[in-house]
């Protein structure tokens, strides 16, 4: 029998060797199972990856696209390291994006969105909604301020990477920083813990093993937020290091499932997408503990209702309501601090405060979802 089938014999062994390691740079089975976004008006992404035009990844722009397909995405947020070097302008960006579009025989879904990680003097900034690379600049202030006076926002990429930190207080005109990083893990976990922790683990345990926000991130946002409006961004910093006639040892698809960030926008184009992310209209997810786009915050004053990102001038009471999609334990912040808390699917509140109110919401003592915060701005400032 054996002799008569030696291929199935191998195809056997190598089968169950695959199921035993369960090895995740192998193995590209999805860490979870996904979903895109029923909810209308309600985008489902990911922020930060990069393609072949950065020059520590290879992953062409149809990878991307295959890969954020398997992951059910609605969007990706490609952020080459100073890519208008090498393609001029996001619209000779958008061409190539069509063209990967078409080489895939696919509409255009997942959306591609471009812009530029721009290295500084500081760390990296992320510049949202610029069309050109700054001249030859390298002092973060001098970028920071060229990005602004161009019209566009910077964000600070991996604040607190051991490789590259942002160096300096937070100067004005930052709108926004990355509250989590996935690539950070290279950085910060010993490699040998990784490489056993990939070879010997499926990949939705692998992430769990790995996906953490520092408590640290919280204070340098809440620290922003006291100066103005400031986004949190999840990013999953994709880059693919190897390729070799097509074949990537890595799992691709693990950074776009380390983090989703779903968007509030009126449609799905760029322009919407990029406005929302900026205004922060979103919120972040690890949907490793579960599929978050049920999330609702609210408030609603008067006969209008708001959403993340949003800015009331109100001295009317506003309620509050929090809905998660499963038990969780939700908190409700007020200027940085737990303003009421709760264990179930729904926390309501009413307020008369002025402040920058946000949500976490966590299972199983993870971190699930992080909302972007919506500001009241009262008239007469109140409870100060
Ligand atoms: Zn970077
Ligand atoms: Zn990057």
């Amino acid at each position: 029998m054996g002799q008569r089938h030696p291929s199935k014999l191998i195809l056997t062994l190598l089968g169950l060797l695959f199921l035993v390691t369960g090895c995740t740079f192998t193995v590209r089975i999805p860490a979870y199972s996904v979903r895109k976004s029923e909810r209308p008006n309600l985008y489902r992404g990911v922020f930060h990856v990069h393609s072949k035009f950065s020059h520590d990844s290879k992953a062409s722009l149809e990878r991307i696209i295959r890969t954020a397909k398997r992951a059910g995405l609605d969007f990706v947020f490609v952020t080459d390291h100073n890519f208008f070097k090498d393609v001029r302008t996001t619209d000779h960006r958008l061409l190539l994006g069509l063209a990967a579009y078409h080489e895939l025989k696919l509409p255009l879904d997942p959306l591609l969105l471009f812009a530029s990680e721009i290295s500084t003097d500081s760390g990296h900034v992320i510049a949202l909604g610029i069309d050109e690379e700054p001249p030859d600049l390298w002092n973060a202030d001098q970028v920071v301020n060229w990005i602004r006076e161009n019209g566009g926002h910077p964000i600070v990429a991996h604040p607190l990477s051991p490789q590259k930190p942002w160096r300096q207080p937070f100067m004005e005109g930052i709108e926004g920083l990355e509250l989590f990083t996935f690539s950070d893990i290279y950085y910060t976990r010993p490699i040998k813990e990784l490489v056993l922790k990939s070879a010997f683990s499926f990949p939705h345990q692998f992430l769990r093993s790995v996906v953490a926000v520092r408590p640290e991130l919280f204070t340098l946002w809440d620290g922003l937020l006291t100066k103005g409006h400031a986004a949190a961004f999840g990013a999953v910093d994709a880059h693919l290091r190897w390729e070799w006639f097509g074949f990537a040892p890595e799992n691709f698809l693990l950074y776009f499932q380390s983090v989703t960030t779903y968007v509030h926008a009126d449609e799905r184009s760029e322009e919407k997408i990029l406005d929302g992310l900026i205004r922060g209209a979103s919120f972040i997810a690890f949907e490793l503990y579960g599929d978050a786009q049920a999330f609702t915050f609210l408030a609603k004053s008067g006969d209008k209702v708001y959403r993340s990102g949003a800015v009331l001038d109100s001295n009317e009471e506003i309620e509050w309501l929090i809905e998660s999609p499963k038990n969780a334990h939700i908190q409700f912040l007020r200027n940085g601090k737990v303003l009421k808390e709760t264990d179930g699917t729904t926390l309501t509140l009413t307020t008369q405060l002025s402040g920058t109110y946000r949500v976490q919401v966590y299972r199983d003592q993870k971190l699930w979802i992080v909302a972007n915060p919506i500001y009241v701005e009262s008239l007469v400032e109140q409870g100060a």
